[in-house]
């Protein structure tokens, strides 16, 4: 497309774009206000997205609900929807196009990148999608901004037999993809999934794609079911403090290859370790909490070689891979989504998603 077109296209897409929207502010710890504020102004190299839908994720209750971050900002990144308008210089998006963005996108060159690191990568800890104040997302308005470098290659399209709602799990998935593969799961291994909840399934999906026999635990008897009719061979309740000892029992005394923990408490991970065998590993998901301190005995590590490895966020490497999980529909996402709620309800939503009931699992919002 000529400079020209796309500046045309720009001015003209502006005129239906209505100047202001409603938007979900994160006001103080745990409220969540529903506001008009003003669209985001396309400029050169952006491009503009109307909402459809957006998930919760627990990174979002963890910054709403322990304050993580300062407000006011506009929370939410996973996101899907239409592209609405697009700034000079944007070629590969135009007006209509079916969309989800990544809201981080690394700069390729650094030293972390070089390395694969791209968490650690300073553009990437530079969020590119914006709803207005702090850029934190803003999937929980209705419109978005992607920013020059996200536009260019934080983008994907969403074909027209892949829903909106199931757009929004190609970030999630991302980072469940990278999380599996740092934990090396492989054919043939016994995996334990701690925590049956939007992630630990997530987890589980992921995995077993991977071919290992699938064990997982949870105290929810519903959450437990649930991963049962996604992959699980057998699922425990870990309340009866007898989880390390059932895997061993199924795995000649040894304990899980791998323990892909889903759960954000310190007693999980030294159960986790426990419920690990000798040189096996480890992976604490998003445990991304500044404040919790975790203890363990040191010869988990030092003598039994357990690995503990952590994953966080998405990997640009494996975009392309991940977002086909998700557009071939190799993945049951859908089966996990319990609630939806308008924007309008944004509070509620983000109070069930923190407090979770035995039916309760991914919940989204979706912008109608
Ligand atoms: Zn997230
Ligand atoms: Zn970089």
């Amino acid at each position: 497309m000529s400079r020209t077109g796309t500046t045309l296209e720009a001015a003209r897409s502006r005129r239906p774009i209505p100047k202001t929207m409603r938007a979900g502010v994160f006001r103080e710890k745990g409220i969540v206000r529903v506001e008009e504020v003003p669209v985001p102004e396309v400029r050169d190299g952006e491009a503009l997205i109307k909402v459809a839908a957006c998930g919760v994720c627990g990174t979002d209750i963890k910054k709403i609900f322990h304050r993580y971050v300062e407000p006011p900002q506009i929370l939410g990144h996973e996101l899907a929807g239409t592209v609405v308008a697009v700034g000079r210089g944007v070629s590969k998006w135009k007006q209509g196009d079916r969309v989800m963005s990544f809201h981080h996108v690394p700069c390729g060159k650094c030293f972390y990148c070089e390395r694969r690191l791209f968490s650690q990568c300073k553009q990437y800890k530079t969020t590119g999608l914006t709803a207005g104040f702090t850029p934190n997302g803003g999937g929980f308005a209705e419109y978005v901004k992607a920013m020059p470098w996200v536009a260019e290659r934080g983008i994907v399209a969403v074909p027209e037999n892949v829903s909106f709602e199931e757009a929004t799990f190609i970030e999630p998935i991302n980072t469940i993809l990278k999380a599996v593969e740092k934990a090396r799961v492989t054919a043939g291994e016994t995996v334990l999934v701690i925590g049956c909840g939007p992630i630990g399934l997530q987890l589980l999906m992921v995995a077993k794609l991977a071919g290992p026999r699938l064990y997982t635990s949870d105290p929810m008897a519903e959450r437990r079911a649930k991963s049962l009719r996604l992959g699980a061979i057998e699922s425990f309740d870990p309340s009866g403090g007898k989880l390390v000892e059932e895997i061993q029992a199924r795995t000649e005394g040894r304990g899980a290859d791998a323990v892909l923990v889903a759960v954000a408490h310190p007693a999980v991970v030294v159960e986790a370790l426990a419920a690990a065998r000798p040189g096996g590993r480890v992976l604490l998901f998003a445990a991304n909490d500044p404040v919790t301190r975790i203890e363990f005995p040191a010869a988990a590590v030092g003598i039994d070689e357990k690995e503990i490895l952590g994953s966080y966020s998405a990997a640009v490497d494996i975009q392309e891979a991940a977002a086909d999980l998700v557009l071939r529909k190799k993945l049951p996402v859908m089966d996990i989504v319990t609630h939806r709620f308008p924007l309008d309800r944004i509070q509620d939503a983000l109070e069930l998603a923190a407090r979770p009931t035995e039916e309760s699992l991914k919940v989204l919002i979706t912008h109608g």
